[in-house]
């Protein structure tokens, strides 16, 4: 027991594990793949910006260079005639929105790179962005910050850092954030006369991640595969051993139940036999008869018993040897039932109902009388009360069918998917207060099937149950 949980710990524990390598080698994969991507991409718009350079010899930011340029120097001579060298905030916010709204609307560099793309056959989807680093106003010596960015001061050497965030703090809506997916294409920075621009050139591309799905889908597939088939197989495995386990407790329950049905006959024979040794029982001859009797009867139930067990273990060797004979169904039937009315003392209400029209069927007259004997006194042996057994039959389609319904104490749901199974005891287990081995219906089962048939249960605990016989004919 102790043993099956470690083995279950570590199989569980091996698939998180397996589970957690896959994962780690996937995003592995992922980013490699991203930042594989960056490059090609980055690669390809340097080579479009070179023949872009050659083409039209400039970089596409000429026209919006020149507006900057006549806004900074308005800009400048407004300060010099209210004798100011500094900007407001609010007067910084204005430069910087005009400056981001001129750079992104006169530039040619999105369209010619998405041409460029179309052209290569490659995907032109992207968004472009322009994020600016820094802009000053330059008047001769002087420069007045309009705005540096947090990350442009990082990047300079520390001895500056403090004076340029200090003179270029963006406030909070100037601020550009940037996001990881982003490719930058290149840095522009220059100085003319009246200023001084730094900015980045972005693009980004919506279908990356469906790009590089597709690229990586063959190993996500298989990597994926190899998680389930484990899990599957572990799941099996764990199924198997459960089962075993359960052959198990079955088997266990089967020997304690047979030893308490073997030992009931002969403990009676036992007794019986010291009975008869007794001097006033010899004299006594009706007591020897009785006594005889006893022991006669008692033999004959071990006798059923042992070959039981026998036959059960020999069909697991070879199959049913069936003698079959053609019987008309209902007159047999009403064989069996007087019999075992008449065998068990009138211990039951039965009535019969057939509807079979003359059919005859091919039977083994032997086995067939135990299939229905072991469904009716099962029928007598699982009441709580008086029992009253309604046997029903009828002909239909190919099939023959036999009911026997049960006023007893019926069986849960989980029970009737196992009844039929060897040695199966309903929750009982090897509680003896119904005498049991496990075997009537498996037996029941095993004839029906011999005969091309099946047998099926309907049953609600605490109101009784019904099982259908089905033979072909
Ligand atoms: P046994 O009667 O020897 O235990 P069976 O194979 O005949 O073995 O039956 C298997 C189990 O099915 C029984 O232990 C009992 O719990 C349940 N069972 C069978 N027939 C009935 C019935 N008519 N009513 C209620 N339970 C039944």
């Amino acid at each position: 027991m102790k043993k099956r949980n470690t083995i279950l710990l570590l199989g569980i524990f091996s698939i998180i594990i397996l589970i957690t390598a896959q994962i780690i080698i996937i995003r592995g994969v992922w980013e490699q793949k991203d930042e594989m991507f960056n490059l090609r991409y980055r690669l390809f718009s340097q080579d479009a910006l070179d023949v872009m350079d050659r083409q039209w010899g400039t970089d596409g930011f000429d026209t919006a260079r020149i507006l900057i340029g006549v806004k900074s120097e308005m800009v400048l001579k407004e300060l010099a005639s209210l004798k100011k060298d500094s900007l407001t905030a609010r007067e910084k916010e204005d430069l910087f929105k005009y400056v981001t709204l001129v750079l992104n609307k006169e530039q040619d560099l999105s369209q010619w790179l998405s041409r460029f793309f179309e052209r290569r056959g490659i995907d032109k989807d992207f968004n472009s962005k322009i994020v600016i680093n820094r802009f000053e106003l330059i008047n001769y010596d002087l420069r007045i910050p309009v705005y540096i960015s947090e990350e442009f001061a990082n990047r300079r050497p520390p001895q500056q850092r403090d004076t340029l965030r200090r003179a270029g703090q963006p406030p909070g809506r100037m601020r550009q954030p940037r996001r990881t997916s982003e490719i930058l294409v290149k840095r522009y920075g220059n100085e003319t006369n009246s200023y001084r621009l730094d900015f980045e050139y972005l693009i980004d591309f919506s279908d990356k991640q469906k790009i590089i799905l597709r690229e990586t889908a063959a190993s996500l597939a298989l990597s994926t595969f190899s998680i389930l088939l484990v899990v599957i197989l572990f799941l099996i495995t764990y199924k198997n051993l459960m089962e075993e386990k359960r052959l198990s407790n079955l088997k266990t329950d089967f020997i304690n139940n047979m030893t308490h049905e073997l030992k009931t006959p002969l403990s009676t024979i036992t007794v019986a036999g010291k009975t008869l040794e007794l001097p006033m029982i010899r004299t006594n001859e009706a007591k020897i008869l009785e006594t005889a009797k006893l022991i006669g009867k008692q033999s004959v139930h071990l006798n059923q018993l042992i070959n039981m067990i026998l036959e059960i273990s020999m069909w697991e060797r070879t199959q049913f040897q069936l003698e079959k004979k053609k019987v008309k169904i209902e007159e047999f039937m009403n064989d069996i039932v007087e019999s075992f009315k008449s065998g068990c003392g009138n211990c039951a209400s039965l009535t019969q109902k057939y509807n079979f029209n003359g059919a005859s069927l091919d039977l083994d007259t032997i086995y067939f009388t135990t299939l229905i004997n072991n469904l009716l006194s099962n029928a007598v042996k699982y009441a709580d009360k008086d029992p009253v057994i309604e046997i029903e039959g009828f002909a239909e389609d190919s099939n023959v069918c036999i009911k026997v319904a049960d006023n007893g104490i019926g069986i849960s749901k989980n029970d009737q998917k196992h009844i039929f199974d060897k040695f199966y005891r309903a929750s009982t287990g090897n509680i003896h207060k119904y005498k049991g081995l496990g075997l009537g219906l498996y037996y029941v089962k095993k004839i029906a099937e011999a005969h091309g048939g099946d047998v099926t249960v309907s049953s609600k605990p605490g109101k009784g149950s019904i099982f259908t016989v089905t033979i072909p004919y």
